[in-house]
């Protein structure tokens, strides 16, 4: 008999041979039916593999990230099966999962395709799906394999046999389509119950544009219709929340091609957002014990060389610049200016924990093809800090880190966050990650220790740690349920040693401080891109840029109007005034697609009784109150950072 290992620790034993869809039956047959993948020992597989040894194993529902891409990879399969009954002599490059769906890559020879045949490719899908026709994997020796593509005149396949060796070639069938494929799939097309085929796209062959246009098909499967139909609604919402269109018209960002591709300009609405944000850190990181530094943009070659970003790094930054005979790099992280900022005065560990602090400028070089809008840019300012801190105070130091990331969560209503902790693989040890067993092993424990001691919902996984420490992304969800990897916070046993940085312990003797890094408001670009959609403009008052205005109905009024601007302005709120010759109800309408959170309006009546009429943004009349009272609830909505 061998023993399975269930996820809670539970073990049962079975004949060896036995698959996990037979392991799912014996537990339940409800289970049976909704399994799609299993993970044995850590590898995504099929449920009809035979496990012959002791395993550890976990039955892939649709709720396990694994099972959605194995459900959206054996979708592209299906999608496959549709496009080789309309199109017989098409050829097939790859069709992977994505983050939210499948594409794939097909040579259609002279055939075209467009955004309107894709609804034909659609029913014959669903035809197909209905049919639950099992995926059915088959080994084929190498030399076998070869000789059926060559007859199909088949380049596309042939060019992926070569990378592979014999014995590790299966093919995959389902109905009338077979595919070489590592795998895995879901049990048979059944499963897939609603399919939206969403765009199609030129995509060159192995994104080289020197090589042939093949034909990108992009969809996206589920479970169930009500599924769908919550995707595309989402999808249809996000279009209207989508950051470069709000950044344009609340005039927050924009690009310039004579400065260059990816190189936001912020305008004067976004300098205000960014200057709010960092108040928002620089009291935050105040009262958690930090300091503020400010360091270069740049650095010579030898720093990155120490810190090992060159030459591992060096296709992610700029080309250096030559002066005097030294290379000169822009830099891609704060890390090493700051490593230089703890090494500049002697220290001992009554200096630790050592917290520095800056807003830092970095430059990465993204492919032209990979740039967008403000998420993926060249030029990122970065909510940076390095903790400087003795192996005793680690777990102290990370938990705060992580009470700071909920503390922000709060402010901006993100409801829905998870830590994802990337931990070591111990046999890649002295290649993939630095040779320390005993740190790996104490820091990883305090990671997974800390998380739960603070209640943090947190997934584990494998083999994905940094080089020198375990890593933890932050994944978050804006208003409307689209995710968003904000920043990453990484424990690094490594840099110090690098940097030779050392402090004097208690007993007199040295030892290598640990780092953090931490980055909770990620850069500016990136979660500036998420507030816009997340708030969909709508941005609370504290950090809206223009918080009040104020819309006489008519000149007569004017007078009076300057008086209420003018309070608040002395009352440090960002007012304005419309001063133009217009109805109010066009002045209405203008303030309310600026995304303004407060309306002042003054007619007679206010400016006789020294009130205010108020309007809230999408929310209209909220009734008229004094001007000394509205401007004691503003300043204190916005002392507060109120959401509402
Ligand atoms: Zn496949
Ligand atoms: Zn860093």
């Amino acid at each position: 008999m061998i023993k399975i290992t269930l996820p809670d620790g539970s073990v049962r034993e079975y004949a060896p041979g036995t698959t996990s869809l037979d392991i799912a039956k014996s537990i339940s047959e409800g289970l049976a039916r909704k399994v799609l993948a299993a993970s044995v020992n850590g590898i995504v597989s099929d449920l009809s593999m035979p496990i012959q040894i002791d395993s550890s194993l976990k039955l892939l529902t649709w709720d396990d990230t694994e099972a959605k891409s194995t459900f959206w990879h054996s979708s592209a399969h299906l999608m496959a099966e549709a496009i080789q009954a309309e199109f017989p002599h098409a050829k097939f490059w790859v069709g992977p999962a994505v983050d939210r769906g499948f594409y794939y890559d097909v040579d259609l020879g002279e055939a075209k395709m467009t955004e309107d045949e894709l609804g034909i490719l659609e029913k014959r899908m669903n035809e197909f799906a209905k049919q639950n026709n099992a995926f059915v994997k088959k080994m084929m020796p190498k030399a076998e394999a070869v000789s059926y593509f060559t007859d199909k005149n088949d380049e596309y396949k042939l060019d992926l046999l070569q990378n592979l060796n014999d014995g590790e070639i299966s093919f995959y069938t389902q109905g009338s389509f077979t595919d070489l494929c590592r795998g895995p799939h879901i049990p048979s097309t059944g499963h897939i119950k609603a399919i939206k085929l969403t765009s199609v796209a030129g995509a060159y062959w192995k994104g080289d544009e020197r090589n042939k246009q093949l034909t990108r098909i992009y969809g996206v499967t589920f479970p169930n219709q009500k599924e769908l139909d919550e995707h595309l609604l989402m999808l249809e919402e996000a279009k209207k929340r989508d950051h470069r269109k709000l950044g344009k018209e609340l005039g927050i960002f924009t690009m310039d091609d004579m400065v260059g591709q990816g190189l936001p300009l912020w305008l004067p609405n976004g300098g205000i957002v960014i200057e709010e944000l960092e108040k928002l850190a620089k009291e935050t990181e105040a009262a958690a014990g930090y300091k503020r530094v400010v360091t270069p943009h740049i650095a010579k070659e030898a720093m990155y060389l120490t810190s090992g970003h060159l030459p591992y790094y060096a296709d992610s930054m700029f080309p250096p610049m030559e002066l005097d005979g030294t290379k000169y790099y822009l830099r891609a992280m704060n890390c090493p200016h700051h490593h230089k900022v703890f090494d500049a005065e002697p220290k001992s560990y009554k200096d630790l924990p050592f917290r520095i602090a800056e807003y830092g400028t970095c430059y990465r070089y993204e492919q032209s093809g990979e740039l967008f809008g403000l998420m993926r840019v060249r030029c990122l300012h970065m909510n940076d800090a390095h903790i400087y801190c003795s192996k005793e105070q680690f777990a102290d130091e990370f938990r705060a880190v992580n009470e700071m990331y909920l503390k922000y969560f709060k402010i901006f209503g993100i409801d829905k966050y998870v830590m994802r902790l990337s931990l070591h693989e111990p046999s890649k040890r002295g290649q993939k990650y630095i040779d320390a067993p005993e740190l790996w092993e104490q820091t990883e424990a305090m990671v997974r220790e800390t998380l739960i001691e603070s209640n943090i919902p947190f997934i584990e996984v494998q083999d994905e740690a940094a080089f020198y420490g375990p890593k933890i992304d932050v994944q978050i969800w804006s208003a409307i349920g689209r995710e968003f990897t904000l920043a990453t916070n990484q424990v690094d046993f490594n840099s110090g040693n690098k940097f030779k940085l050392s402090y004097t312990t208690a007993q007199n003797g040295t030892d290598v401080p640990l780092i953090i890094h931490r980055a909770p408001l990620g850069t500016h670009e990136r979660f500036i891109g998420f507030l816009l959609e997340h708030f969909a403009g709508k941005f609370p008052t504290w950090l809206a840029p223009v918080q009040v205005k104020v819309l006489p109905i008519s000149d007569k009024f004017m007078d009076y109007a300057i008086t209420v601007k003018e309070a608040l302005k002395k009352a440090g709120v960002r007012a304005e005034l419309d001063d133009r010759n217009e109805k109010i109800g066009k002045k209405i309408r203008d303030t309310e697609l600026m995304k303004v959170p407060y309306m002042l309006i003054i007619g007679e009546k206010e400016a006789t009784e020294n009130m205010v009429s108020l309007r809230r943004q999408g929310k209209g009349d909220a009734g008229t109150v004094g001007l000394t009272q509205f401007v004691g609830e503003i300043t204190q909505e916005i002392a507060d950072r109120i959401l509402l």
